[in-house]
């Protein structure tokens, strides 16, 4: 089925009411109703959800099962007073202890992926002074990784154009280098050239004082440039057997892979590698509910057993209605085989998707399960981006809403930073409940919004 066209959307001028949100940068169409991969605005015109909002729609809207859980719940209690034991808080956690791999079995519930990392830096900071190691504090990340928006993400974020305003406010910690495919240096085994990367830790530990580094966090595939890529499984066992010899906590950012996304229930599952706090949000909740999760494994919460607390907590962690989704949104993942669902589609999309790379514009395709990055070019031979005057982004997102796709972006539009030389990220990351026949109808719009694209800015092949 093609998608009918829709008009040529631009960006909302502020004015009205559209002025009173700090910081809003959307295209004009309205959002009236949402159902599975679908969103209708206000004037009729229907858009794939092609990424899953900001890749974290997994489950794709109006799920009635998940509606009703959240009514449910709310006529009962919407929030549990914290002074009280609170059931759908501890139903949630034990679910999630059973989905989460090997001795991840203890969970602090937040309501988003940065107030998650905040939480999981806190932990390997108490969990190290439980232990008398009083002097680990540095958490050492990638370079271009990102973890969120706030200080203690940006802390360990790696995304220049992130962190350039707050710099002063941020910690001063060391970032490595992260696993990049086409940085392997001529005549070197890629595999080789991805332990090589991971031995930077090392050194990171070396340089900081081993007894001063208490984590180290990052997220299963790569991102920034190289977004998406999947590193080999070398790779993450180079960078545990690191941690494990300087007692350096691993963090592993799923917030985007777990819970799915890539075709196991967990994106370290692809690595047989397991972490030491696990930090889950969006596909836990769906979108339906504000929701993320810190796992920790058996031997960080031991730590705190003998009395040693926690000192933190926010007033949304375990909100009753968010834990009502978190259960349907696992037991409709397991029920409906969403995650083996995921691999298989995912695989097809993979595939079908090759066929992008004819375009001019597209110059490599990583990713893994539903999540495929295109990565978009001006240049296949420089892999340069357009210009930042030309708005390259924006008018692709607009060319692509009228061919029916809203797609997820870096937000930047023009003030977007260059990328080292490199191209944009497109994120294709649709609702894991997304069908063969919808991933080709996704695939049309984008070759088509694609050689539309490249008409008007005139690249040819
Ligand atoms: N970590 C990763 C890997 C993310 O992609 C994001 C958001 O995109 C975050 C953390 C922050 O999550 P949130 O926007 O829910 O604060």
């Amino acid at each position: 089925m093609t998608l009918t066209e829709n008009p040529r959307p631009t960006i909302r001028e502020p004015e009205g009411i559209w002025n009173r949100a700090f910081s809003y940068h959307p295209f004009t169409p309205v959002l009236e109703r949402a159902e599975g991969i679908y969103l209708y605005d206000e004037d009729g015109n229907r858009y794939i959800d092609a990424s899953g909002g900001p890749m974290a729609v997994n489950l794709g809207h109006g799920d009635p099962r998940i509606v009703e859980a959240m009514t449910k719940q709310a006529e009962k209690f919407a929030y549990c007073h914290p002074i009280m034991s609170n059931r759908p808080r501890a139903e949630l956690c034990e679910r999630i202890s059973q989905k989460a791999p090997g001795s991840l079995n203890t969970t602090f519930l937040a309501s988003g992926g940065s107030e998650a990392v905040e939480t999981a830096i806190k932990v390997a900071r108490e969990y190290h002074l439980n232990r008398g190691n009083l002097e680990k504090y540095i958490v050492i990340s990638r370079y271009e990784s990102y973890h969120g928006m706030s200080l203690g993400a940006l802390s360990v974020a790696g995304v220049a154009g992130n962190r350039n305003a707050y710099t002063p406010m941020l910690t001063d910690w060391p970032h490595i280098k992260q696993h990049s495919e086409r940085e392997t240096p001529p005549r070197m085994d890629p595999k080789d050239y991805a332990v090589q990367c991971a031995q930077e830790l090392e050194e990171a530990i070396y340089y900081a004082g081993e007894q001063y580094v208490a984590a180290f966090i990052a997220t299963p595939l790569a991102q920034g440039r190289d977004y998406g890529l999947v590193p080999p499984p070398e790779y993450w066992q180079a960078i545990r057997e690191i941690c494990d010899r300087y007692n350096v906590l691993l963090i592993i950012d799923e917030v985007i892979t777990g819970w799915g996304r890539t075709g196991k229930w967990f994106g370290m599952e692809h690595y047989d590698v397991e972490a030491d706090v696990m930090v889950t949000a969006k596909g836990i909740g769906s979108c339906y509910a504000p929701l993320a999760a810190v796992t920790v494994s058996d031997e960080v919460n031991d730590a705190f057993a003998d009395g040693g607390h926690f000192t933190h907590g926010y007033t949304y962690s375990g909100h009753a209605v968010a834990c009502a989704v978190g259960l349907e949104v696992i037991d409709i993942i397991e029920k409906d085989g969403l995650v083996e669902h995921s691999a298989a589609v995912g695989a097809y999309m993979h595939e079908q998707g090759k066929a992008l790379l004819d375009h001019p514009t597209i110059t490599d395709i990583r990713g893994q399960g539903m999540l495929m990055v295109p990565e978009l070019v001006s240049n296949k031979e420089t892999l340069e981006f357009f210009s930042p005057e030309i708005n390259a982004e924006e008018r692709f997102q607009s060319i692509a809403l009228k061919n029916g796709l809203a797609l997820y972006s870096s937000l930047w539009g023009p003030r977007r930073p260059q990328n080292l030389n490199r191209g944009l990220p497109m994120f294709i990351a649709p609702a894991m409940i997304t069908t063969k026949e919808q991933v080709d109808e996704i695939l049309d719009a984008l070759d088509r919004s694609l050689t539309e694209f490249e008409s008007e800015l005139g690249v040819s092949g």
